[in-house]
C-alpha cells in the first residue's frame, strides 16, 4: 500500500503510487490547497516512498526506517524547502537563482534531489520566470513540488509545465480516522473530552492541519468560551429578550477588528444551523453540538427574525472587513431590534 499516511485524496494517491512504483514521475508537480490541507505531507510522503528502505514491503513509505524518519523530520540532505523568509511577503529571483544552481549539483544520498517550494504563489513574476527555465529543460533526477493556495498566482507557463494536484476537502469522518491513528493528542482528547474532540472535528473545516493545531486544551477551552458567548449573543437578538441585554451583549463584543469578525462568522454559522432547523430539512450542523442545542436557541425566533439577524450580521462583517469604524459597526448590531 502506497502513501497511506496521507489522509483522503484517494485518486491522487493512486495516481502518484503508480508513477512512484514505475519511476515515471513528472519533474514537477503543483500541489494546490490551503495551508493544513496536507500538501506538505503529500510531497514528503512521495519522496519517502521513493527512498524508503522497505519499499518492497507492505506499507510505503514505512515512516519507521532511518531514511523515512530523516525525510519526515527534514534532515535529509537531498530534500530542500524554500519558503517566504521572515518579514518578506514574496520569494525573489535571487533566492530562486541560488536554488537553481544547487539543482545542477548531483544528489548526495539518493536518486532524486527534491525541492519543495512551500509558497509557490509568493514567487515574484521574475522568480517564476527563473524557475521556468528548469521546468522547460528539466534537470535529470530533480523533482520539484510547487505548493500553492492560489493557482491563479502562478504564471500560465508554469502551470502548463507541471501537473496540478488539488488537495481534497476532508470529511469529519476522515479527519477523525486520521487523528485516531496518527495523533496521540487526538486519541487522548477523544477519550477524555468527547465534546471538545467533536468541536475540533467541526472546526477543522476539512483541514488536517487546522485540526492538529487545535489539539491542545487551551485552544479548545477558548473555542468553548466563544461558543457560549455566541449562543448568548444570538439569544439577545430574540424578540423575547429585553433590549438592554442586547445592548450589553453588543458592548462586550471584541473591539479588535479581526476578533470581532471571527465571532461574527461564528454567529453566521449558528444562524445557518438555526435557519436550517426551522426549515426542518436534513442538514449538517456547522455550529451547534446537537440538534437539541440548536432547537433550544432557534425556538426563540421566527424565521423572519432569523433572516433579519442574518442580514444584520452579514452587513456588520462587510463593514468591519471594509475598515469601517468599529464603534459604528457595533452600533449597527443593536439598531434593528423589532
Ligand atoms: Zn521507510
Amino acid at each position: 500500500m502506497y502513501l497511506s499516511c496521507v489522509c483522503g485524496n484517494e485518486k491522487t494517491k493512486t495516481r502518484l503510487s503508480s508513477v512512484i512504483r514505475n519511476r515515471t514521475l513528472s519533474h514537477a508537480y503543483i500541489l494546490c490547497g490551503e495551508k493544513g490541507s496536507g500538501r506538505h505531507t503529500l510531497a514528503l510522503s512521495a519522496v519517502a516512498a521513493l527512498n524508503c528502505e522497505r519499499r518492497d514491503e507492505g506499507v510505503v513509505p514505512c515512516r519507521e526506517c532511518t531514511t523515512c524518519r530523516r525525510i519526515f523530520s527534514m534532515q535529509f540532505t537531498d530534500v530542500k524547502v524554500l519558503s517566504v523568509q521572515g518579514a518578506k511577503s514574496t520569494i525573489g529571483v535571487d533566492e530562486v537563482r541560488v536554488i537553481r544552481e544547487d539543482m545542477f549539483l548531483s544528489a548526495s544520498e539518493s536518486e532524486y534531489k527534491v525541492y519543495i517550494f512551500e509558497d509557490a504563489d509568493k514567487l515574484t513574476v521574475q522568480a517564476q520566470n527563473a524557475l521556468l527555465k528548469v521546468l522547460e529543460e528539466p534537470i535529470n533526477n530533480v523533482l520539484i513540488f510547487l505548493l500553492c493556495e492560489r493557482r491563479d498566482k502562478l504564471l500560465t507557463t508554469i502551470r502548463s509545465r507541471a501537473p496540478m494536484i488539488t488537495m481534497e476537502y476532508l470529511s469529519a469522518e476522515l479527519i477523525d480516522k486520521y487523528l485516531q491513528s496518527n495523533s496521540e493528542e487526538g486519541r487522548t482528547l477523544k477519550r477524555r473530552d468527547a465534546e471538545g474532540y467533536r468541536e475540533v472535528l467541526r472546526r477543522a473545516d476539512g483541514s488536517i492541519g487546522r485540526a492538529l493545531s487545535m489539539l491542545n486544551t487551551d485552544s479548545i477551552r477558548e473555542y468553548q468560551t466563544m461558543h457560549e458567548e455566541v449562543c448568548s449573543l444570538l439569544l439577545a437578538f430574540s424578540p423575547h429578550t429585553p433590549y438592554a441585554t442586547l445592548l450589553s451583549e453588543v458592548s462586550s463584543l471584541p473591539k479588535n477588528r479581526a476578533d470581532f469578525i471571527e465571532v461574527m462568522e461564528e454567529v453566521i454559522r449558528a444562524l445557518r444551523d438555526a435557519i436550517a432547523s426551522k426549515r426542518a430539512e436534513a442538514f449538517t450542523l456547522l455550529f451547534f453540538h446537537s440538534k437539541e442545542e440548536c432547537e433550544e436557541v432557534s425556538h426563540h425566533f421566527t424565521m423572519t427574525r432569523l433572516l433579519q439577524v442574518y442580514d444584520l450580521v452579514t452587513r456588520a462583517i462587510e463593514q468591519a472587513s471594509a475598515n469601517a469604524n468599529m464603534t459604528v459597526v457595533s452600533a449597527l448590531l443593536s439598531t434593528n431590534k423589532p
